[in-house]
C-alpha cells in the first residue's frame, strides 16, 4: 500500500560526497604520507605539491602521474605498493597538520542527521577505502556516512560515480531528479554528469568560484550554506515543491 510515507521516501534526495575539499582539508597531510610513500619505494625526493595539481584526481591517477613525474613506467603492481604504502603512512600523517573539517559540513550532517534521515549520504571519492576511511575517522565524520564509491584504479572517476549509483539502488529507491554530487573540483561536476546527476559545487578545495561557475554546476558556492540554506536546497531539487508534503510550510 502506497503510504505517503513511502511517497515522500521515493523522492528523498541521495546525496554523494566528495572528501578532500568539499567535506576537510588535511592541511596537506596526506601529501607529506604521500611524498614519503614514493621515497620509499622509487628513492626519489618528491613534492606533491609542486608536481601534480592533485585536486579532483583519483589515489591511483595520483600514482601514475607521480611514476610519470619521476620519469619510471610503472606496472599495476608498482601503482598498488605506492597507494597502498600511502595508506599505510596516512594515519600517522594526519595529525602532523592543522587540518579541519570544513566550514558548515559537520553542522550540516549532524541537522541530516536529525532531521532527515530520508536524506541518504555516501561517499564519493577519489580516494581509497583505507585512505578515505583515515581521513573521516581523524576527523570523526565516519559514522556519516554508511558507505561509498572509492577508487579501485586509475579509471576515471565517471567509473566510481556509476558505482555509487548502483550502490544507492540497492540500498533504496533512487529518484533520478534527487541525485546531487557535492565536491570541489571541475572532476566532480564531470563525474556528476556523467550519471545525470546535478552538482553542488563548493570553492573551498583547489578551484574557486570563477573556475566551477561556467562547467554549470546546477549551484556553487565560495562555501557550503549553512543548514537551513542547505535543507532548502535540497527540498527544491524536485522542483516546485513537487516531493514536499503540503503541510510542511517553511518559514
Ligand atoms: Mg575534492
Amino acid at each position: 500500500m502506497a503510504t505517503p510515507a513511502i511517497t515522500n521516501q521515493a523522492f528523498a534526495p541521495v546525496l554523494f560526497w566528495d572528501i578532500d575539499g568539499t567535506l576537510l582539508t588535511t592541511d596537506r597531510a596526506g601529501m607529506v604520507a604521500w611524498n614519503q610513500a614514493v621515497k620509499e619505494l622509487t628513492g626519489h625526493d618528491f613534492d606533491l605539491k609542486t608536481a601534480i595539481r592533485t585536486p579532483g584526481f583519483t589515489d591511483h591517477q595520483i600514482a601514475d602521474r607521480t611514476y610519470a613525474f619521476l620519469g619510471i613506467q610503472p606496472d599495476t603492481g608498482d601503482i598498488a605498493r605506492l597507494v597502498g604504502r600511502y595508506e599505510e603512512l596516512l594515519p600517522g600523517s594526519l595529525p602532523l597538520r592543522n587540518g579541519r573539517v570544513l566550514d558548515n559540513v559537520r553542522e550540516i550532517l549532524e541537522t541530516l542527521q536529525r532531521e532527515r534521515p530520508d536524506v541518504r549520504s555516501y561517499l564519493l571519492t577519489g580516494n581509497t577505502r583505507a585512505g578515505a576511511a583515515a581521513k573521516l575517522t581523524h576527523y570523526d565524520l565516519l559514522h556519516f556516512f554508511p558507505e561509498g564509491a572509492f577508487c579501485i584504479d586509475t579509471g576515471a572517476r565517471a567509473g566510481i560515480a556509476k558505482r555509487a549509483l548502483e550502490m544507492a539502488r540497492l540500498a533504496g529507491p533512487v529518484h533520478h531528479e534527487a541525485v546531487v554530487v557535492i565536491g570541489d573540483t571541475p572532476h566532480d561536476i564531470e563525474c556528476a554528469n556523467a550519471i545525470g546527476a546535478k552538482t553542488i559545487a563548493v570553492a573551498t578545495g583547489g578551484y574557486s568560484l570563477d573556475e566551477l561557475q561556467p562547467l554549470g554546476p546546477w549551484r556553487a558556492f565560495e562555501v557550503l550554506p549553512e543548514p537551513g540554506s542547505f535543507l532548502d536546497l535540497l527540498d527544491s531539487l524536485m522542483g516546485a515543491g513537487a516531493a514536499e508534503p503540503e503541510s510542511d510550510a517553511r518559514a
